[in-house]
């Protein structure tokens, strides 16, 4: 692959030309050294306004292209992912901070598997039989794609997102102008490359910039017919405000605070296990982190005392170093707004610190596994999302007060049950108002699955039949027979 002259690819990919942007420069970080990589510079209007007419032209064709056809360009770019899976990770991980073989062994493979996955899947939609609901005429269901799509994409997994975006709207026919987030851009630029070759001019544009201006004008623009985002509860807003210009579509994965529910029968051993690994995965940044657990009383002090053991064991530290497990947070401006939420939390009596709560002194964005024990659920701790490496730990007495208070958020994307009564925790996991519920479990996606939330966490689905059903609509097709002979 090709880089542009910094060393890195910065071009804009836009009708199946790379080429520089002409709007705002930005500077791209190491978040584990906190030193520019390279500037990149966003889309100006114009070039947003360019993107979308080439989606717009490229539609009718690619929405009439087989879906074998569609599927098999899906495809080559898995291949191209895997071939280039170590150049990837090592770019992802340069921009983000995470350890590079975390990247390069969970998230690499996963990523490919999604173009996988719905290189398959868009040749399995289809509508229900044809059927005469009124004498004489005949009526059919198809699937057919939206339109233009506009796929906005945080931080956090800059690659995966893209990924999640990308797929299911191309495998269902649509066309795409993908805007990464302005913090984490380098991969989807590098993709663009690749993409060049790969699809028509047109039907895959990335454009860089923050979200004012580039995604506010892609998410008003006339011609765009439905924006997916992943993002921030409320940048969900603007962008449903945004969407009524022309009644968008729209398809939001907002943010989440997980509850885990661990009744007095759970496996000690396994939730402390699981909780070190997946309220601390991605340095907690990740809408389903196990950041809020309720304890029962019986084995509250017991949980708490070995999580915090097993937390001080995290080895945090740069993107290559020996047995790292956790990077830095994405930015100073997010590392401080997290320290801020511990520093708050821990001016409250009941509560206990039990380890971290600091900043990494020295260069990059680095904060401490911490676990903040005692919270109860009114604190702020166990309200808001931090997105960060803090798991709070709040005891219960009853299940039905735990129940309740997982029930008692406005987000509504991921939860846990831990039992070794499955029976008990299946009726529990019916009760709970989120996306998703693991028992004696956390974290883990497959793409079979739907991805999603309720509540303010949003209601679009990534991954899985749900998320081509999304970017799909349903329309009816009616014949009117000829007199019958
Ligand atoms: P963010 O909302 O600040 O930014 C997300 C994207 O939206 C970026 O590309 C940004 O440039 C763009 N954006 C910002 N303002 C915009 C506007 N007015 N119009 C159009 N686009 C705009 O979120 P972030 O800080 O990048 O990511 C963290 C958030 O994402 C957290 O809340 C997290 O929970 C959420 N998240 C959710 C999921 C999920 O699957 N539900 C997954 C990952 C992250």
């Amino acid at each position: 692959m090709k880089s542009d002259d910094s060393g890195y690819a910065t071009r804009l990919l836009i009708n199946g030309r790379l080429q520089a942007g002409q709007g705002a420069s930005e500077s791209i970080l190491n978040a584990a050294t906190g030193t520019e990589i390279t500037p990149v510079l966003g889309a100006s209007l114009e070039q947003v306004d360019d993107a979308v007419g080439a989606a717009r032209a490229a539609f009718d064709e690619w929405s009439r292209t087989p879906p074998r056809d569609r599927g098999a360009r899906l495809l080559k770019l898995a291949d191209h992912l895997e071939a280039n899976a170590t150049t990837y990770a090592a770019l992802e991980s340069e921009n983000t901070g995470k350890p590079y073989l975390a990247v390069l062994n969970d998230e690499l493979p996963v990523i490919a598997d999604v173009f996988r996955f719905f290189a398959g899947a868009a040749r399995t939609l289809c509508g229900p039989l044809a059927g005469e609901y009124i004498a004489g005429h005949t009526s059919m269901v198809r699937r057919d794609p939206v339109g233009v799509v506009a796929s906005i994409a945080p931080w956090n997994y800059p690659l995966l997102m893209a990924a999640w975006k990308l797929a299911p709207s191309l495998a269902g026919g649509n066309t795409v102008i993908l805007k990464p987030s302005e913090q984490t851009p380098l991969t989807a630029l590098r993709l663009a490359q690749a993409l060049v070759d790969m699809f028509p001019p047109g039907v895959v544009n990335i454009v860089c910039g923050r979200g004012e201006p580039v995604g506010a004008a892609l998410s008003s623009h006339p011609l765009v017919q439905m924006v997916s985002l992943t993002g921030d509860v409320a940048t969900g807003q603007k962008i449903l405000a945004a969407a009524a210009s022309n009644i968008k579509r729209t398809h939001l994965e907002l943010g989440g605070k997980a509850p885990v529910i661990v009744l007095d029968d759970a496996d000690i051993e396994s939730v402390v296990d699981g909780i070190r690994t997946f309220g601390f995965y991605n340095a907690g940044q990740d809408c389903t982190a196990a950041c809020r657990m309720y304890v029962g009383a019986g084995i509250y002090e017991r949980v708490v005392a070995d999580l915090t053991s097993a937390v001080k064991t995290i080895r945090v530290g740069h993107q290559r170093e020996k047995d790292v497990e956790m990077g830095p947070l994405i930015s100073g401006p997010h590392r401080d707004r997290v320290a801020a939420f511990v520093t708050r939390a821990a001016l409250a009596p009941h509560v206990e610190v039990t380890t971290g709560g600091k900043v990494r002194p020295g260069h990059g964005f680095f904060y401490e596994p911490t676990i903040v024990a005692g919270a109860t659920q009114s604190d702020e701790i166990v309200r808001y999302e931090v997105f960060g490496p803090v798991v709070s730990v709040t005891r219960f007495s009853e299940v039905e007060e735990a129940v309740s208070w997982a029930n008692d958020s406005d987000y509504g994307l991921a939860s846990s049950v831990w039992t070794r009564d499955v029976s008990f925790a299946l009726q529990i996991a019916a009760r709970l108002r989120y996306g998703c519920t693991w028992i004696n479990t956390h974290f883990t996606l497959v793409n079979e699955m739907p991805h999603g939330g309720l509540k303010s966490s949003g209601y679009g689905k990534d991954m899985s039949v749900y998320a081509l059903e999304d970017y799909t609509v349903p329309r009816h097709v009616m014949i009117k027979m000829a007199t019958a002979r």
